[in-house]
């Protein structure tokens, strides 16, 4: 990217007042968290460590149902580790605290948005704050399992002893139906900013462009996707690093052109 388009890119994040922000694995990479399907991402460690048929069956509902094992373990990790938000995080949280945010839609189950300080988030891949039991349907929340997320074990029902899933979204289930009024009926926006995704994983890439074809729409990733030609801008950058650039600019805005 040559700085004209940076400082184009710069200047269009700084003067828009409606963003709405779609995240992925790549703005968690940084945390520690590993993305899904980099040799070292999590579909490489679970083929090393859990006794998968495949690796993407760890989130299969129909494999959890028959070993709900994997995912409990894989879970672990997001509850006993020292894991604390990006600067990309926190740039998003700034971007809501200076009224210039819609809403973050995030492909991620890390709950890092929210404790970067984010109140307008959308979990399109479900989340681990409220959790349903596989057996009687009852609802519970995050403080009734944290206890067993945090040791790896399966959380049972209290009423009928079955298991309590998390409402995370598995493969093989429906997305949140807020997803498709998402997608329906796109919120107002003057800017989408899509930091840290390859979408490839569908239907959730499709979300992003949808709301991209829409509007004027950046896309920041370390990598080419199949669709940054439906995109404004492109940019091929670290999230972290491009967000360091945007919130300092940003900050300088007042006092700058
Ligand atoms: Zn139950």
């Amino acid at each position: 990217l040559s700085s004209s388009s940076l400082s184009r890119v710069l200047h269009l994040i700084n003067n828009a007042r409606k963003i709405v922000v779609f995240t992925g694995a790549g703005i968690s990479t940084n945390c520690g968290i590993p993305d899904f399907r980099s040799s070292d991402g999590i579909y490489a460690l679970v083929e090393k460590e859990y006794n998968l048929p495949y690796p993407e069956a760890v989130f299969d509902i129909s494999y959890f149902y028959r070993e709900p094992g994997p995912f409990f373990q894989l879970s672990s990790h997001l509850f006993t580790s020292e894991v604390s938000p990006s600067l990309s995080h926190n740039f998003i949280a700034w971007l809501e605290e200076q009224s210039k945010l819609e809403l973050v839609i995030t492909q991620n189950i890390d709950m890092l948005h929210t404790r970067a300080g984010n109140s307008r988030v959308f979990q399109c891949h479900g989340t681990y704050t409220t959790a349903t039991c596989t057996g009687c349907g009852k609802n519970f929340l995050l403080s009734d399992i944290e206890e067993d997320l945090k040791a790896g074990k399966p959380p049972r029902c209290p009423a009928c002893t079955g298991i309590v899933k998390p409402d995370i979204v598995f493969f093989g289930e429906q997305l949140p139906a807020r997803f498709y009024q998402l997608y329906d009926n796109p919120p107002e926006s003057d800017l989408i900013l899509v930091l840290g995704t390859s979408l490839s994983v569908q239907p959730a890439a499709s979300l992003a462009v949808n709301l991209a074809r829409k509007t004027t729409s950046i896309i920041i990733n370390n990598e080419a996707t199949d669709y940054d030609s439906l995109f404004t801008h492109v940019v091929r950058s670290d999230t972290d690093e491009f967000c360091e650039s945007a919130w300092e600019y940003m900050k300088n805005g007042e006092t700058g052109e």
